[in-house]
């Protein structure tokens, strides 16, 4: 049974290097309040984060996870992270999650305003059952996410491919779905093309060709996504990234949504529009997923 568990961390900067950092954590009462009033990431939403799936105490695809953190946090002008650091952060985490599925978050914030700056920790705790959305799918709605897919590369203030904290928009567009019948939802570029979903990436299938939107700076590129993509390689598919029209949605084989604490759940209807769902694949993805990957 995973305790809940936090850990701050005093970040070091991202090139010195120690044997152990354990007088750079602090472990703090989960339950207890231990954030400043002054923190910027509770005031404006101003830092970056990462959720990691933990599987019978093995923290999943840690690296990709700290080379995301390390994206986000460069495409917000913040310290990047020290990798060694928060990897021990990590296993610190790990150490206090038990045999089921739980979660480790890792937060960096721009700081207390006035300083300290930055604040940074690492949370553990059980992760919710998936199990239903996993086998019996989901049924998704499209939004608008109102850009096109130029506007990453045209205005890199709006962070698009960072991981940030700012997630208000992401909660209200999953409230949008579930106000529209649904339990998810598939953002649309403002020209027309597929973009991801609010927490989660969209994998189709058409025959024996998977593609997921290209990750042009206007998506976060999924670590589920890409270990997915590594496992139907190996059993011989052709699985690539693409410009995907909105239209395309509805004509797929089969579709995922896929992200590291859910993991793959099939896609049963887009917009109302049933979808095939194959659930030999679904179940063979999760058996995936569900077993220890770095
Ligand atoms: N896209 C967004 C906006 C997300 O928030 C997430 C995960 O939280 C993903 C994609 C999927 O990323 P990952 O597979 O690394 O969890």
């Amino acid at each position: 049974m995973t305790r809940r568990f936090a850990l701050m961390i005093d970040p070091l900067a991202s090139d010195e290097t120690r044997e152990d950092y354990a007088d750079t954590f602090t472990q703090v009462d989960a339950a207890a309040p231990a954030l400043s009033v002054g923190e910027l990431s509770t005031q404006r939403g101003d830092g970056v984060f990462e959720s990691i799936g933990v599987v019978g105490g093995h923290a999943q695809e840690v690296v990709p996870h700290l080379e995301r953190l390390a994206h986000s946090a460069r495409l917000c002008d913040l310290p990047v992270p020290n990798q060694a650091q928060w990897r021990q952060a990590v296993e610190r985490a790990a150490e206090q999650c038990g045999s089921g599925e739980s979660v480790i978050k890792l937060i960096l914030s721009r700081g207390v305003e006035h300083g300290p700056t930055p604040t940074a920790w690492v949370t553990a705790a059980p992760a919710a059952d998936f199990t239903a959305p996993r086998r019996d799918g989901i049924r998704v709605v499209t939004l608008d996410r109102g850009y096109d897919l130029g506007a990453a590369e045209r205005a890199p203030w709006l962070l698009l491919g960072a991981k940030t904290l700012s997630y208000a928009v992401n909660m209200a567009a999953l409230r949008e779905a579930h106000r529209r019948g649904a339990d998810d939802a598939i953002f649309l570029s403002s020209d027309g093309f597929v973009l991801e979903a609010p927490t989660a990436s969209l994998i189709l299938r058409f025959g024996d060709r998977f593609v997921t939107p290209a990750p042009n700076g206007g998506i976060l590129h999924g670590t589920t996504q890409l270990s997915v993509y590594d496992h139907l390689a190996a059993r011989g598919f052709e699985a690539g990234y693409d410009r995907i029209p909105a239209s395309d949605l509805t004509g797929a084989d089969a579709a995922w949504l896929v992200s590291s604490v859910r993991l793959a759940a099939p896609i049963t209807a887009i917009d109302g529009v049933e979808l095939p769902v194959d659930a030999a694949l679904t179940a063979d993805l999760n058996e995936y997923l569900l077993s220890p990957r770095d």
